[in-house]
């Protein structure tokens, strides 16, 4: 964190020396084509696939937040594929948790293992004794989404780094305000905004930071190659809504908090994972690594009619896939066939609703 300034304040730039006249407002420039004279130059924009100012301003905040130069993308997965591919080459070993996002688990077995990438997969609970020797990559995801289990990111980049590995964390879960990787150690740290970043469930964007300079001039050129550049108006929105995570995220994590503290125990609840939970077995870790403990809470019912009668009853809580959104969402993650969790786990998204009104939600769906 910069000049010793809370995020909060950073990420509504309110430190930022502003000329008059100057909008507040993000940029927002729409333009495939600028006029260029001569040779191109850094800095002069020439063609919307290498150059948009709008990028330019939510990458300095990102990257500001992140504590490197940021590189945004027009996905999660865009982001994740950025940070994979341009770091591996045929024979190297990809090590990468086997309850991590699924998305990213299918790029590694059906793109980077065709391509000659050995991949490794280990859940996230053993990867703190698991061996890295002979990795070229180490991809981390804590909290992993959906099961919420967590690693540490200091120790293992230490051991990572000492047999010459990159170390890559997806920290969508956390978000940049949550959980810093790159002051715990990794070298490069990924981020689906389409999640709680943007937090409005109206775009679909991501980025890659990194510590190094190099490493971010590797992943501007893939993206400049590969075209996966965000739209104009998609960077706005996501900009915006950034303005108002810190906000958003202090109402979601006491809320998520408050109903994993009713959910612990509840007779109709088997068993509940939110690393704010003293009972949680990834709470400790979570304490020392983690600014917040997040706003997704892992319920595990006794059976899969259990967990579809919850979600057919609750009336505040909507069904839907992804999270880190204003609503309260839910959903069973087995429906997609992609994460090693049963149907009678649901992974809950807790939003921006006051809190007494999901509790009672909840509670009525539970009865
Ligand atoms: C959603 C998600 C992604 C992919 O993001 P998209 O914007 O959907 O492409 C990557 N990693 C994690 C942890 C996610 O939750």
């Amino acid at each position: 964190m910069s000049e010793g300034l809370s995020f909060g304040t950073l990420v509504v730039g309110a430190d930022r020396d502003i000329e008059d006249g100057a909008p507040l407002a993000p940029d927002l420039v729409l333009a495939s084509v600028y006029h260029l004279t001569g040779d191109p130059r850094p800095g002069v924009a020439g063609y919307g696939r290498m150059d948009n100012a709008g990028w330019t301003d939510l990458e300095r905040l990102l990257g500001r937040l992140d504590g490197g130069e940021a590189v945004v993308f027009a996905s999660g997965m865009a982001a994740c594929v950025a940070a994979l591919q341009p770091f591996l080459a045929p024979g190297d070993t990809l090590l990468l948790p086997s309850d991590g996002y699924y998305g990213v688990r299918r790029v590694a077995e059906d793109i980077l293992q065709p391509w000659g990438v050995h991949v490794r997969l280990v859940p996230t609970p053993e990867l703190a004794d698991g061996d890295v020797a002979g990795v070229r990559l180490l991809w981390l995801e804590t909290p992993s989404n959906p099961g919420l289990d967590c690693v540490d990111i200091a120790a293992l980049a230490e051991r990572a780094h000492a047999v010459g590995a990159k170390v890559v964390v997806d920290n969508t879960t956390p978000t940049a305000l949550g959980q810093a990787p790159l002051a715990l150690g990794a070298d490069i740290v990924v981020a689906a905004d389409t999640k709680a970043l943007a937090g409005h469930s109206d775009a679909l964007l991501g980025h890659v930071t990194c510590r190094s300079a190099d490493d971010a001039a590797q992943v501007r050129q893939w993206r400049t190659l590969t075209g996966g550049i965000p739209g104009a108006l998609t960077t706005y929105l996501v900009h915006r809504g950034l303005l108002t995570l810190d906000v958003r995220l202090e109402r979601m994590c006491a809320s998520a908090a408050a109903i994993a503290r009713y959910l612990h125990g509840h007779p109709r609840v088997e068993g509940v994972r939110y690393p704010g939970l003293e009972e949680d077995p990834a709470h400790a870790l979570a304490a020392r690594q983690m600014r917040q403990y997040g706003f997704l809470v892992g319920m595990m019912f006794e059976e899969a009619r259990a967990a579809r009668a919850f979600l057919d009853r609750a009336r505040l809580v909507k069904e839907a896939t992804s999270f880190g959104g204003v609503h309260t969402t839910a959903e069973q993650r087995s429906r997609w066939g992609g994460d090693d969790v049963p149907p009678r786990f649901v992974r809950l998204s807790v939003g921006i609703e006051p809190v007494q009104d999901l509790l009672s939600d909840i509670e009525r769906a539970l009865r």
